[in-house]
């Protein structure tokens, strides 16, 4: 796939913007609707998938999604409903950031993948694990990139229309202790948006596989954010 210079993002957001990201989650196997979004993400560094890659899928279904992206740099986390093969082919391609941390462009960017305890799928964790571990890397960082699968709990991020609050207390805590500068997360379809938790912007991404993905840019002098989002004409 050819990455062109032209639109980065239709607002023309590049002025200033040191990092490119195209943001992609829950994209379920759809490969069809993934194909559609990657047509519209341009002129980008990096691209951050935040889980439920696959739909209980193993490693030829990961390795499909990887070669349909067809692009070198790739930070991937694992979602509750992509199998423990999903995380291990993350990481023997070495493009996992599951608790971990990598660099760009002086920002750290730091995730965990999976769901939480008691959700559908093999690949979750509980909220006790996911504060300690996220707590262990983003202990002393300033510029922190949170990519994670669950999106913070009691917010407008994570709430299903029948009412319910289905994201994470620990990813929350995280936000409210290191005020990253941003927090990336999915696992929540109905929930595309964003919401401030004191200096820090959430965004849920929204579901590839509705056609929904981000764009994101962040300024390396003021570590200021702009978005954009990609939807998918139906
Ligand atoms: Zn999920």
């Amino acid at each position: 796939m050819q990455f062109k210079k032209a639109l980065f993002i239709k607002h023309a957001i590049t002025k200033g913007i040191s990092v490119k990201i195209a943001v992609f989650a829950d994209i379920h196997s759809d490969l069809k609707m993934l194909e559609k979004t990657l047509k519209l993400a341009k002129n980008i560094d990096l691209i951050v998938l935040l889980g439920d890659n696959t739909h209980y899928g193993g490693i030829s279904d990961i390795n499909k999604i990887i070669e349909t992206i067809g692009f070198p740099k790739i930070f991937a986390l694992p979602g509750n409903v992509d199998t423990k093969e999903v995380l291990e082919t993350f990481e023997q391609k070495g493009i996992s950031l599951h608790a971990k941390k990598k660099l760009v462009s002086g920002f750290a960017f730091i995730g965990f993948g999976g769901g939480k305890t008691g959700n559908a799928g093999e690949t979750n964790f509980s909220e006790k694990k996911i504060y300690a571990e996220l707590k262990k890397l983003c202990k002393g960082e300033k510029n922190i990139v949170l990519c994670t699968h669950l999106p913070p709990i009691n917010t407008k991020i994570d709430l299903l229309q029948n009412g319910s609050h289905i994201g994470s207390e620990a990813v929350r805590k995280i936000i409210e202790e290191f005020s990253p500068i941003v927090n990336l997360c999915g696992h929540c379809h109905e929930g595309i948006g964003e919401e401030k938790i004191g200096k820090t912007i959430c965004i849920n991404a929204g579901a590839v596989k509705d056609g929904n993905a981000l764009l994101l840019g962040i300024n390396e002098k003021n570590n200021e954010i702009k978005f954009d989002r990609i939807k998918v004409p139906q």
